[in-house]
């Protein structure tokens, strides 16, 4: 049995107080699914945010780290820093900080290595564009953004890493894959993760679909076999909304 998880990227939204106001309402849920649920706020509220889940199972994770340990890298947060405050996963190359922040494959290999050196948890995010996607493209592009930032990993690392299928064209647009085309980009990764490693370890990694998850949707995409929940972003930011998705798993 995989490790099902729905995670809310709040991306650039929510201050210290609709933070701690958006935790003590997604406290206040009802949980009727087995799911993992993490939620990543912003780097100044992560202290608090840590704090406030304590007496729950939410877990709070980092939207981004940078792959240094410190030193000259104004702006900037390490894996280092992100543990000492009681966060020990963080989000990867999500498609917005490649696109705004040209974060590449290379880049992104980098911060794995950085993140599993100090022992944490990745949910790495990868996907294609929509022109990707029209020309038939969709596929290799996937397989190349796993193979570049992945594949020279051991097999033992992918205990750690969860990944995420977020096609760009579905992320904030209103816009999400079929289920049928998320459940076949799914078997595709797990194809190349098993090309590459086996089937075993294929089988054992968790992976999300993201892209304009609401509540009335997630249910038909959680029920494909290759789906293992969702990571989650508009539909995170309302504590009824995220665990309507949370419990469709
Ligand atoms: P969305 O974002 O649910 O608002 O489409 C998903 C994501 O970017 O992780």
């Amino acid at each position: 049995m995989r490790t099902k998880v729905v995670a809310g990227n709040w991306k650039m939204n929510n201050d210290a107080a609709q933070t701690k106001d958006l935790i003590a309402a997604l406290i206040s849920q009802k949980k009727t699914s087995q799911a993992k649920v993490m939620i990543a706020p912003t780097f100044p509220n992560l202290v608090n945010a840590v704090e406030a889940v304590k007496s729950s199972d939410i877990e709070v994770v980092a939207q981004n780290m940078h792959f240094a340990a410190n030193g000259a890298y104004t702006g900037e947060v390490s894996a280092a820093m992100l543990k000492s405050v009681g966060v020990h996963t963080v989000i990867l190359g999500h498609s917005e900080r490649r696109a705004y922040f040209h974060e590449t494959d290379e880049l992104l290999a980098k911060k794995v290595n950085a993140a599993l050196e100090n022992h944490m948890q990745i949910i790495f995010c990868f996907g294609e564009e929509l022109a990707d996607r029209k020309s038939g493209n969709h596929e290799n592009i996937v397989a190349s953004q796993i193979k570049n930032a992945l594949f020279h990993l051991d097999a033992n690392a992918f205990k750690n890493i969860i990944l995420a299928y977020e096609p760009v064209w579905a992320i904030g647009t209103g816009e999400t894959a079929s289920p049928e085309q998320a459940q076949d980009m799914h078997a595709f990764i797990r194809k190349t993760l098993a090309d590459k490693y086996g089937n075993d370890l294929a089988e054992s990694v968790t992976i999300l679909y993201g892209g304009s998850v609401k509540p009335d949707n997630a249910n038909e995409i959680f029920s494909k076999p290759d789906v293992d929940g969702g990571l989650i972003g508009g539909a995170s930011l309302k504590a009824e909304d995220f665990y309507a998705i949370v419990n469709a798993i």
